[in-house]
């Protein structure tokens, strides 16, 4: 919608100059809007250094062994793309089960809930409660808006995602964590896709590993959407792509892999309202992981 001017009539049809009537509240609900957006940029900043600080650090190797499926080590760690990263540590971060049985994420929350001010806390209590990373059918889109099927419970829901669909065709697996922020639904880092000819047998293995598992379906993901990457990464391989960015020939590393701890990781930027800065939808995403 475009704004009125101050002196011009108010969109709603009262009759008053804009400044008179809708002005002051849409002003209002901008700055509340800001508010979350802030937050959560912050917050993300926030859960990624803890994440990559001691005492949490030293099982990054490990961990990410498991994601990568042996493709990145503790000694390859910094090889990572900034969007490997971003993915794992957003898994390590949420999903990932600490030797005390907590996930990082709770963790965070008992030691640092005092330095959050209420937009953060109340986000941060929103983002724990929802669900696992997982895979979710693209059934549609609207420019930045992606119309999703979660594959194990078949709920339908939208989300928002800046780059919209990058190039992920209709029926494509998008795998990510889908998170609120204020009214709308957001991925926590950029999601990666299988497309449609390489979801191959992926259901399937999915349904055996389920067969035996006791729990929510949440549950079952939190525990096993590793299986998720591992089948994108066979994928890869199988067409001859590299799985990650440290095997292809034509990558350049993001940085070199010694330089300051906190400029290896960082999540995506400040999100953008909707309408602002809508990216041109050719935009180029790696395909799958
Ligand atoms: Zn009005």
């Amino acid at each position: 919608m475009d704004k009125p001017g101050r002196n011009d009539p108010c969109y709603c049809g009262s009759g008053k100059k804009y400044k008179q009537c809708h002005m002051p509240a849409d002003l209002a609900a901008e700055r509340e809007q800001r508010a979350w957006l802030d937050a959560s940029r912050e917050l993300r900043l926030m859960l990624v250094e803890y994440a990559d600080d001691e005492p949490l650090a030293e099982l990054l190797g490990e961990a990410a062994t498991r994601y990568w499926d042996n493709y990145y080590s503790a000694d390859t760690l910094p090889l990572m793309s900034q969007s490997e990263s971003e993915r794992f540590l957003d898994w390590f971060i949420f999903d990932y089960t600490l030797p005390s049985g907590s996930r990082p994420v709770e963790d965070f929350r008992s030691t640092n809930r005092s330095n959050l001010n209420t937009t953060q806390s109340r986000l941060l209590d929103q983002w724990i409660e929802a669900g696992p990373m997982s895979a979710y059918e693209l059934t549609g889109y609207d420019r930045q808006i992606l119309h999703l099927k979660e594959i194990l419970s078949s709920e339908e829901l939208d989300v928002f995602e800046p780059a919209g669909h990058g190039n992920a065709p209709i029926g494509s697996w998008i795998l990510g964590r889908v998170i609120p922020v204020d009214d709308r639904l957001e991925f926590f880092a950029l999601p990666a896709y299988i497309p449609p000819e390489e979801i191959g047998d992926l259901p399937a293995r999915l349904d055996n590993a389920q067969s035996t598992f006791e729990g929510t379906t949440a549950d079952f993901m939190r525990r096993h959407n590793v299986l998720l990457v591992h089948h994108a990464l066979e994928q890869a391989k199988k067409a001859g792509r590299p799985p990650v960015s440290r095997l292809d020939p034509h990558h350049t590393p993001e940085g070199v892999p010694h330089r300051a701890r906190h400029d290896r990781v960082r999540i995506k930027g400040p999100a953008t309202l909707p309408g602002e800065n809508v990216p041109p939808m050719t935009q180029t995403r790696r395909k799958a992981i």
